[in-house]
C-alpha cells in the first residue's frame, strides 16, 4: 500500500509538472501571437505610409509634367506664331518689322534652350547620373569669377558689393563649374530682386564641427544677402522645389523656376546644404555649406 502511495504521489508531481509546462507553453504561445499581431500591424502601417508616399510622388510627377508642358509650350508657341507671321508678311511689311519677328523668334528659342538645359541637368541630378569633376579648389576664386561675370549687371543697377571673406580659407573638394552654377543662380536672383543703389553682401567663412555648431564636418559657409523684398515666410522652403516661383512678386518672367531646385541638387551632391532666411532688416539671405573634405 505504501509503495502504491509513493507511486501515486510521484505521478501527481509529474502531472503537476506537465500542467506547469503546459501553462508556460500556453503563455509562450500567447506572447508569440501578440508579437505576431504587433508585427502585422506595424508592417501594415509601414505599407500604408509607403503607399501614401508613392501617391504623393505620383501627384508631384503629374504636377511637374503639367507644369513642364506649359513652360515648354509658351516659348514654342512664340516661335511658331512669329515664324508664321513673318512668312505671311514677307513683301508686305518693312524689313524692320520682319527683323522684329526674327528677334522674337530668337528670344523664344533661347528661352526654350535654357529651359531644356535646366530640365536635362535636373533629371540627370535626380537620377544620380550627373558626372562631377571634383578637384581641390579655392571657393573664393570660384565666387570672384562669378562676381566679375556679373559686373555689368551690378553696375547697371548701381549696386555695391561687400565681400566678407575669412582669412586663410582652406581649399575645398568641389566641381568648380557646378558650384559656379549654384553661385550664379543665387547671385542672379539677388541682383534681380535688389532695388537700384542698394548693396549685396557676400560672405565666406569656415564653420568647424564643434558642439556649438550644427555642422557634422568642417565646412565652408557661403552667404549671399540682398536688400530686396525677401521671401514670404511660407515659401522659404518651397522655393527650392521645381517650377516654384513666389506668389507675391512679378519676377517670374525670364526665370524658369528651376534654378534653386538645381542648386539644391548640386549642393546635396557635394554632401552640403542650402537654405534661405530673411534678414532682420529685410532682404533675403541664401546660405550654403560645403564640406571641406569631400568624397562626392
Ligand atoms: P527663377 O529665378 O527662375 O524664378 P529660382 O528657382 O531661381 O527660379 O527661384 C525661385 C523663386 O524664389 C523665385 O521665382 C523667387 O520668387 C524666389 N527668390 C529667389 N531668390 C530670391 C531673392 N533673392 N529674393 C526674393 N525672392 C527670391
Amino acid at each position: 500500500f505504501n509503495s502504491m502511495l509513493v507511486r501515486l504521489s510521484a505521478n501527481d508531481t509529474k502531472l503537476r509538472n506537465s500542467l506547469d509546462e503546459l501553462d508556460s507553453t500556453n503563455e509562450k504561445l500567447k506572447q508569440a501571437k501578440d508579437n505576431l499581431e504587433e508585427q502585422v500591424s506595424l508592417r501594415t502601417c509601414e505599407l500604408q505610409q509607403s503607399m501614401e508616399e508613392a501617391r504623393k510622388s505620383d501627384r508631384a510627377k503629374s504636377a511637374f509634367l503639367a507644369n513642364m508642358s506649359h513652360e515648354l509650350r509658351t516659348p514654342l508657341h512664340g516661335i511658331i506664331s512669329f515664324a508664321a507671321f513673318g512668312m505671311e508678311k514677307i513683301g508686305k511689311v518693312s524689313e524692320e518689322r520682319l527683323q522684329k519677328y526674327f528677334t522674337q523668334i530668337d528670344a523664344s528659342a533661347r528661352r526654350l534652350k535654357v529651359l531644356l538645359d535646366d530640365l536635362l541637368d535636373l533629371s540627370k541630378l535626380e537620377a544620380g547620373k550627373m558626372v562631377m569633376s571634383m578637384e581641390r579648389s579655392s571657393l573664393t576664386d570660384v565666387i570672384d569669377e562669378c562676381l566679375s561675370e556679373q559686373e555689368a549687371a551690378i553696375g547697371k543697377k548701381s549696386l555695391t558689393l561687400n565681400r566678407h571673406y575669412d582669412k586663410a580659407l582652406p581649399l575645398v573638394m568641389i566641381d568648380r563649374n557646378r558650384i559656379g552654377q549654384v553661385v550664379m543662380n543665387v547671385l542672379s536672383n539677388a541682383l534681380k530682386f535688389s532695388p537700384d543703389g542698394t548693396s549685396i553682401d557676400i560672405a565666406i567663412r569656415r564653420v568647424n564641427a564643434t558642439e556649438e555648431t550644427t555642422v557634422e564636418t568642417d565646412s565652408l559657409q557661403v552667404t549671399i544677402a540682398d536688400h530686396g523684398p525677401g521671401v514670404p515666410p511660407d515659401e522659404i522652403d518651397t522655393i527650392f522645389d521645381k517650377f516654384v516661383q513666389s506668389e507675391s512678386n512679378d519676377y517670374s518672367s525670364g526665370g524658369t523656376g528651376l534654378g534653386l531646385a538645381i542648386s539644391r541638387e548640386l549642393i546635396q551632391a557635394h554632401h552640403g546644404r542650402i537654405w534661405c532666411e530673411n534678414g532682420e532688416s529685410g532682404g533675403a539671405l541664401f546660405h550654403f555649406l560645403l564640406p571641406i573634405e569631400n568624397e562626392a
